[in-house]
């Protein structure tokens, strides 16, 4: 089958020498893409910024803010299978990006930002996607009820939650315990290394299938 499958963070310019970010590494997402190429499967891997190395036998497009993510999956996702939306896309990007290095001068300043166009949300209403959608959910709190809303409003198969308040799971570590909300269960994958993650993972994607 194929797999197109986002992952990292963003970078949203504020300047020529400054952007907003978040503490993404792409490990999960880099994860999911090679446990998929084992499977025996075609995948293309949208990138923002990371610092993890290209799976072997993985299709690689790098992209720097959410508006390049955004276009990017809008045109690769037709004709996929599966969409695995694990990128930690920013939810806003200051309003203005100055053309020059902004100069220090007064002792406050205020940035304005506008929200970001939500790649998972426009899968199905705005870029037509039929295949199996699947996308993450990082919560600091009610993680399953949040996850579950999400499974709904983005009109995903899947939502692989996981909580992003624990240091020793998520967000730049090595491990993850996540659970898998579906539309009437909910499945918790214990904690192991993110690639034995990902490998259920995809897993209950082709059981999806
Ligand atoms: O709504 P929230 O941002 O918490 O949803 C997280 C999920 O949505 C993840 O799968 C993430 O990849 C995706 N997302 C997206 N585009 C955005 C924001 C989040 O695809 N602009």
């Amino acid at each position: 089958m194929r797999f197109v499958i986002t992952a990292g963070p963003t970078r949203e310019p504020i300047d020529p020498v400054r952007y907003l970010t978040n503490r993404s590494s792409g490990k999960m997402g880099y994860a999911l893409a090679a446990a998929a190429v084992a499977h025996g499967h075609q995948v293309l891997l949208v990138s923002g910024p990371t610092q993890i190395d290209i799976p072997d036998g993985v299709d690689f497009l790098p992209v720097e803010t959410a508006q390049e993510m955004f276009d990017a999956v809008r045109l690769q996702c037709a004709g996929k299978d599966v969409a695995i939306l694990c990128a930690a896309v920013a939810d806003y990007r200051p309003a203005i990006q100055s053309p020059q290095k902004i100069k220090k001068a007064q002792e406050r300043m205020t940035l304005e930002l506008e929200r970001t166009q939500d790649i998972l949300g426009s899968m199905r209403s705005v870029f037509g996607f039929s295949g199996v959608l699947v996308g993450f959910a990082a919560e600091t709190q009610e993680v399953e009820s949040n996850a579950r809303q999400k499974l709904q409003s983005k009109g995903c198969d899947l939502i692989v939650a996981n909580d992003v308040s624990r240091a020793d799971i998520g967000f730049d570590a090595s491990e993850n315990e996540v659970l898998l909300v579906y539309e009437g269960h909910t499945f918790l994958l214990p904690k192991a290394e993110k690639l034995a993650v990902a490998h259920h993972i995809i897993q209950a994607v082709i059981d999806l299938v």
